[in-house]
């Protein structure tokens, strides 16, 4: 047995194989071959098996996402037969009297350089095509396995690290947990987890040549630790606390339906954070009174254009109509910091968590903006949407907003298109915004706190920076005495306000955010009945 210690991020149990979704490949070496035709000949065959794998990844997107996400891999599969990277290729193995798979990596890396080097937008987006493809011939060549993912049995995956973009491809049906290498507790990648309801363990110091695809291993969230090849009598011990944790959700289930009031008589709303219209099922599974937060720039990531108008507004007309009459709080796009998306072209910055991101983008670049505000108003006539704008630092930024969003009525009553324009909200996740809230509060519907990134700004603490992860306390008395400041200021223009970071989730604290008149906690889905439970045990007449 191989034991490793790592940051629980989700506290659960589970027992499975391991994916190993592998990003550190060894590097490629050059070799000496004797026969440049042998080469030639592997490279074909490589090209050719390359394609019928597209093919069927073009088939399985078509299904599942439609044409337009598909059109990737179609594309994929031309790139392949490009006459210029395929002589690269094969001049490089005759002249140079090099292995395949060094011709295609260096063929590769060259393409990419040379299209990133482009004024074009569209070539410039080739680039990392170019590097996919490439990286597709020489798994090929290796013999190693495509993707982990594309395996049908659900898995354990274990990674270096995991980016938002890439996490928000995997098939959730397929992940049992996560473990990872790298990563910050506070990531998105980690809000991941806690909204799928599955262990994950980050910061593992995991050798991953020892730990090969199929190996078994149990991941136990409640003591942070993963264990490779456990013995007969671990699994069995695993299997019976997997059990018993079964039958504690069981005991939650008998809470749905009912209200989060608390013996004293004092309610609030438990609502669920969600990014994608995936993300329903565990809304509805769990009894959710409305989505607090749906994160809409993670319809923006894992793709390579911006999602057309028409895409947004279904997305966000079918959340609203599956939700019924309860409120579906959709926050404007929050894109930059951790979450890149490479045809934004934000360009690198020294401090992206302090840059051009969220609002900033939107206020910048109003036709991105403009489209989402489009959607959302289109869709708001299909149920209870609110709107969110995150990153809020001034007044001056609502005023803007709401001069766009006249401009987007403006256009739309020219077109003599139905829509509906909904509450409209800030998120206070700058210690400016709260500095502001009295005369924030004046001009929005409700104020939902970030405390992620409030807390990053107000400690000066790096949420993505896992060193930091033992200084990043989110119960410091500066952090609550901030939530109260805000919930002061939104009460005193009989405007609501809630919690929509992680802290908001934290059962040690839901005593006190009741106390201080917080409206309403939104938190991962799989947290609503746990939180449901410690409310309706709760006496705040009592001290
Ligand atoms: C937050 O900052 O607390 C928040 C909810 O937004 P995100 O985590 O997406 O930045
Ligand atoms: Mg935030």
């Amino acid at each position: 047995m191989l034991q490793f210690s790592g940051k629980s991020v989700y506290k659960g149990i589970v027992l499975g194989p391991v994916t190993v979704f592998g990003k550190q490949d060894d590097p490629i070496r050059r070799k000496k071959i004797e026969d440049a035709d042998v080469e030639i000949e592997r490279v074909r065959a490589a090209n050719e098996q390359a394609k019928e794998q597209l093919q069927k990844l073009y088939d399985k997107a078509l299904k599942e996402v439609g044409e337009s996400h598909a059109a990737i891999f179609e594309v994929h599969q031309m790139m392949l037969d490009d006459d210029d990277y395929l002589d690269s290729i094969h001049n490089m193995i005759q002249t140079e009297l090099v292995n395949a798979e060094y011709a295609v990596a260096v063929t590769g890396d060259n393409f990419s350089k040379m299209f990133a080097e482009m004024d074009d937008e569209y070539f410039k987006a080739r680039s990392a095509d170019v590097k996919d493809i490439s990286n597709r011939l020489v798994r090929i060549l290796e013999g190693k396995e495509e993707s982990s993912l594309s395996s049908d049995k659900p898995s354990i995956i274990v990674a270096d690290d995991l980016s938002p973009s890439e996490t928000v491809q995997m098939d959730k049906k397929k992940i049992l947990a996560f473990v990872t290498v790298h990563g910050s507790t506070n990531s998105h990648t980690a809000i991941l987890a806690r909204m799928m309801n599955i262990p994950a363990l980050i910061g593992v110091p995991l050798n991953l040549d020892e730990i090969h695809n199929g190996m078994m291993a149990v991941v136990d969230g409640f003591e942070g630790q993963v264990i490779f090849e456990p013995d007969e009598a671990l699994c069995d011990k695993v299997k019976d606390r997997m059990e018993e944790e079964r039958e504690k959700l069981k005991l939650l289930e008998s809470l749905k339906g009912k209200e989060n009031v608390t013996l004293d008589g004092k309610k609030i709303n438990i609502y669920a954070n969600i990014g994608s219209v995936g993300d329903i099922g565990y809304v509805l599974e769990n009894d959710a009174g409305g989505i607090g937060l749906f994160r809409s720039e993670f319809l923006y990531l894992g793709r390579d254009n911006f999602p057309t108008e028409e895409e947004q507004f279904l997305a966000y007309k079918q959340v609203a109509q599956m939700m019924a009459d309860k409120k579906v709080i959709i926050r404007t796009l929050d894109i930059g910091a951790d979450k890149q998306v490479d045809y934004f072209n934000l360009g690198s910055e020294d401090n992206p968590a302090m840059g051009y991101r969220a609002i900033r983008i939107c206020l910048k670049q109003p036709d991105i903006f403009k489209t989402q505000l489009r959607a959302l108003l289109r869709a708001a006539s299909y149920g209870n949407i609110a709107i969110m704008y995150p990153m809020i630092t001034s007044t001056w930024e609502v005023e803007r907003i709401y001069e766009i969003v006249d401009e987007v009525k403006q256009e739309l009553d020219n077109l003599q298109v139905p829509y509906r324009l909904p509450e409209q909200g800030i998120m206070i996740e700058t210690p400016a915004a709260v500095m502001m809230s009295d005369e924030l509060a004046q001009m929005v519907d409700f104020f939902s706190i970030g405390t992620n990134d409030l807390t990053q700004y107000t400690l000066a603490i790096d949420r993505q920076n896992e060193k930091l992860d033992d200084f990043y306390n989110p119960h410091h008395k500066a952090i609550l005495r901030m939530i109260q400041m805000v919930v002061d200021s939104a009460h005193k223009y009989e405007k609501w306000a809630g919690i929509c970071g992680e802290l908001g989730a934290d059962p040690e604290l839901t005593e006190e955010f009741v106390r201080m008149g917080v409206d309403e906690l939104s938190v991962a889905p799989s947290m609503v009945l746990k939180l449901r439970k410690i409310i309706r045990e709760l006496d705040t007449s009592k001290s």
